[in-house]
């Protein structure tokens, strides 16, 4: 492991998003686009190739995911009801699978972030993700489709997009790690030793927060997955580990160098039973989920997926300041932006 320079913040180094004009016809960000265009083009490729369709997926509906930490949600007036814009898709990748057993989309999320995260480099309220959903695939299944997938991803933006990222000065040997050998694992038990070892004071039972996921990036120089967090912090969809109540068979992947969290992801609860004692252990009222609920009783298939940021993994391959840099009309939580 090596100790590797964090990014700065967007608060530190960087200022704001400028205004459309300056941004869109600024190289840098022309050069960042052309690096998004190429990654998303290598995911469809990669998983067009392994047997994945990709779908367009809704972006209203009568609800959306709950699981999003701390953001609201925005509302719609869609004839009188009251729907949402998506937080995420993921009461919709369950349901795809009844028309297919492997899906992907690319989805965008609205997600309006406390004020604070403003600051943070790594928030948007508006932005995408490459959303992954495979019926039948255990947690370790779905955990070789995200590393092969950004493995793939980013073999095939080091190999077509060398001018861009010597222009916006990435080193290419950044990811000489990553594409050597698998990415690491670790629990999110483990994690919280490792945090304790940095001096930092990680409850065992609690989310990591980001200062703390930023520290523990910091210490790496591969992606790698941190696995089984505590139940509470995490949706409903999440499956809890029959054999260890209130651990979750789920997992997020951090990128190294500081850059953070770059995808969530699980095995996925699909029984109403265990749905419903889900939904109702987090104080909401399962009325709300009427359509999902249905055919979830109905019976859905089993399933784990994934959500990787578009924006974040453009950010850490492009090795930019910050998130925002990374999207054409961004939206930083709480600025009025065209
Ligand atoms: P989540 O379901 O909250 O884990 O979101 C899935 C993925 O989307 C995360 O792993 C991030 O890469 C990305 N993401 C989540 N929230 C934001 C945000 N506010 N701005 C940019 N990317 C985000
Ligand atoms: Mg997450």
């Amino acid at each position: 492991m090596t100790q590797t320079q964090l990014p700065a913040t967007a608060g530190e180094s960087l200022a704001g998003p400028p205004g459309p004009r300056a941004h869109l016809t600024s190289p840098v960000t022309q050069a960042v686009l052309r690096v998004q265009n190429q990654i998303t083009a290598a995911a469809r490729e990669y998983l067009s190739g392994d047997g994945f369709v990709e779908m367009l997926p809704p972006i209203i509906g009568p609800v959306t995911d709950p699981g999003a930490r701390g953001a609201k949600q925005v509302d719609i007036d869609f004839y009188g009801h009251r729907y949402k814009l998506m937080t995420s898709a993921i009461l919709y990748k369950q349901a795809s699978l009844l028309a297919f057993n492997r899906i992907f989309y690319i989805a965008p999320n609205v997600r309006l972030e406390p004020l604070e995260t403003s600051s943070t480099a790594r928030h948007l309220a508006e932005f995408h993700q490459i959303d992954v959903e495979v019926a039948h695939a255990s947690r370790d299944d779905i955990l070789l489709v995200a590393q092969g997938l950004v493995s793939h991803i980013i073999r095939r933006v080091t190999g077509t997009m060398a001018a861009e990222l010597a222009f916006l000065g990435r080193d290419p040997r950044a990811f000489d790690a990553l594409l050597a050998g698998p990415f690491g694992r670790m629990t999110h038990h483990e994690a919280a030793e490792s945090l304790h070892g940095l001096g930092h004071d990680q409850d065992p039972h609690a989310e990591i927060d980001w200062y703390a996921e930023r520290l523990l990036s910091a210490q790496h120089e591969r992606p790698f997955f941190v696995t089984d967090y505590p139940k509470g912090s995490r949706g409903f969809y999440d499956r809890e580990n029959p054999d260890r109540p209130g651990t979750l068979m789920n997992f997020d992947l951090i990128a190294p160098e500081g850059y953070g969290e770059l995808c969530s992801g699980s095995e996925r609860e699909f029984e109403y039973r265990r749905i419903m004692a889900r939904i109702r252990e987090t104080g909401e009222n399962p009325a709300k989920y009427g359509w999902y609920l249905d055919l979830v009783r109905e019976g859905i298939k089993s399933s784990s997926g994934f959500g990787i940021g578009l924006e974040r993994l453009t950010r850490y391959i492009a090795g930019l300041d910050a998130t925002w840099q990374a999207n054409a009309y961004p939206k930083l939580p709480g600025v009025v932006s065209p």
